[in-house]
């Protein structure tokens, strides 16, 4: 059982029914699934939410699209925290308690990817898909890998052979039949598309099915259950292909539509690196699309995405939502992340550092205030990059020189 009721380009608004598998539109633009927003405002409830035992994101299983319980492939999925920054707080010029991290390291394979990919390997499940194809900068891949081979599935996955090292040997070792492509994510994505006729793998990259979002959507949904139902003022979101706050702002809608929040929608903020910002250039442009950012190049490889096919969605998030999109230099990226990591024992991940960065930016431009709630979506647990090297060092043969600690 579910609440869908077809799904609809989101570009023209065409109808194309449930139940059958799709990939992108006739318009080459991502698919919206549908629901019946009516009868699920009747038939759901807040109080029967609460009561729910089901694990992480499958609390959420009435506003997703799987509609058979054991088609939901599962590695253990958690509701992840939100974490007040406090002592650090002041790096960013804010006031302790008003900047909320909402940590997604904690999902398997440590990123939020676990989301979009569960949903959509599960629908593919569904569908009776048997190989999987993504082109990936590391965690989409390993999440596909991971749900992939739990529902016993062939998977592929194609990655810029810079990627770090550390995300392409977890591919790999969780079953993905991994491979470097030298060039691009999409150089990558190019090859999974041309290989769909000659293989006969489905490709699941970003926004060219339309599952990812609604996993993604699930952020959304938990962010607002877990606020008790009141939205922050703005989320500072690291935007790669952009299928989180894609998929967040469609969670907001759907709730508002059944009546489940209102008052005024959090600001959504994209954030991405001033080496590959092609969301922040269209935005300033006052363009819907981003077109292809060259020689792009970041630390925080997850949102190193040079162009992205949802890139009108994005914007038109943004600018509904009263937001903006801003972009950051990777050397204030890192000093961020050591600086939280040092005082607040939270390790973040680049993209997540990212945000912080945008946060002190945004504050410090007037685009925010610092009475406002933010939240700052930290994607992936900081242990999957490279961390600064140690130097202390003791020699158990000399005396030790206890002043120094
Ligand atoms: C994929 C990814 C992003 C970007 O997410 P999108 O929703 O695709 O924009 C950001 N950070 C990390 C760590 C990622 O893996």
């Amino acid at each position: 059982m579910n609440f869908v009721t077809h799904l609809e380009c989101s570009l023209t608004g065409k109808i194309y029914p449930a139940g059958q598998v799709h990939g992108l539109s006739e318009a080459g633009r991502p698919l919206l699934v549908r629901y019946d927003l009516d009868a699920m405002k009747e038939k759901l409830s807040k109080s029967a939410l609460a009561q729910s035992t089901a694990p992480g994101f499958w609390r959420y299983a009435d506003f997703l699209p799987v509609a058979e319980p054991e088609n939901r492939v599962s590695l253990g999925e958690v509701m992840t925290p939100i974490i007040p920054l406090e002592q650090s707080a002041h790096h960013l010029g804010a006031k302790p308690g008003n900047v909320l991290v909402k940590d997604e390291g904690r999902l398997p394979t440590g990123s939020f990817k676990a989301r979009g990919l569960c949903l959509a390997v599960s629908m593919a499940k569904e569908f009776g898909i048997e190989h999987l194809a993504i082109p990936t900068n590391g965690n989409a891949g390993a999440a596909m890998a991971a749900y992939a081979g739990r529902a016993g599935m062939k998977s592929t996955v194609l990655c810029p052979s810079d990627t770090p090292d550390i995300n392409i040997r977890e591919i790999q070792s969780q079953g993905g039949d991994t491979y470097m492509v030298n060039g691009l994510i999409n150089d990558c994505g190019k090859i999974v598309g041309q290989g769909k006729e000659a293989v006969g793998w489905f490709d699941i990259s970003t926004l060219k099915e339309p599952y990812r979002i609604e996993g993604k959507k699930t952020m959304g949904l938990e962010l607002a259950e877990q606020l008790g139902w009141e939205l922050p003022d703005v989320i500072f979101y690291p935007t790669g292909g952009g299928t989180g706050l894609i998929g967040m702002w469609k969670a907001f809608a759907e709730l508002k539509e059944m009546g489940w929040i209102d008052g005024p929608m959090p600001k959504m903020v994209a954030v991405q690196a001033t080496g590959c910002a092609p969301i922040v250039k269209a935005w300033e442009d006052g363009e819907e699309h981003a077109p292809l950012w060259e020689d792009a190049h970041t630390v925080a490889a997850g949102i190193r995405v040079p162009i992205a096919v949802g890139d009108f969605l994005i914007i038109r998030a943004v600018r509904e939502s009263g937001g903006f999109a801003i972009a950051v230099p990777d050397d204030e990226i890192m000093a961020m992340r050591d600086a939280v990591a040092a005082d607040e024992g939270l390790l973040l991940c680049p993209e997540g550092a990212a945000t912080a960065v945008a946060y002190k930016h945004a504050l410090a431009a007037g685009q925010i205030k610092d009475t406002d709630r933010a939240v700052l979506w930290n994607c992936a647990t900081g242990l999957k990059y490279p961390l600064p090297e140690v130097t202390g060092r003791l020699d158990k043969n000399q005396e030790i020189d206890y002043s120094q600690f």
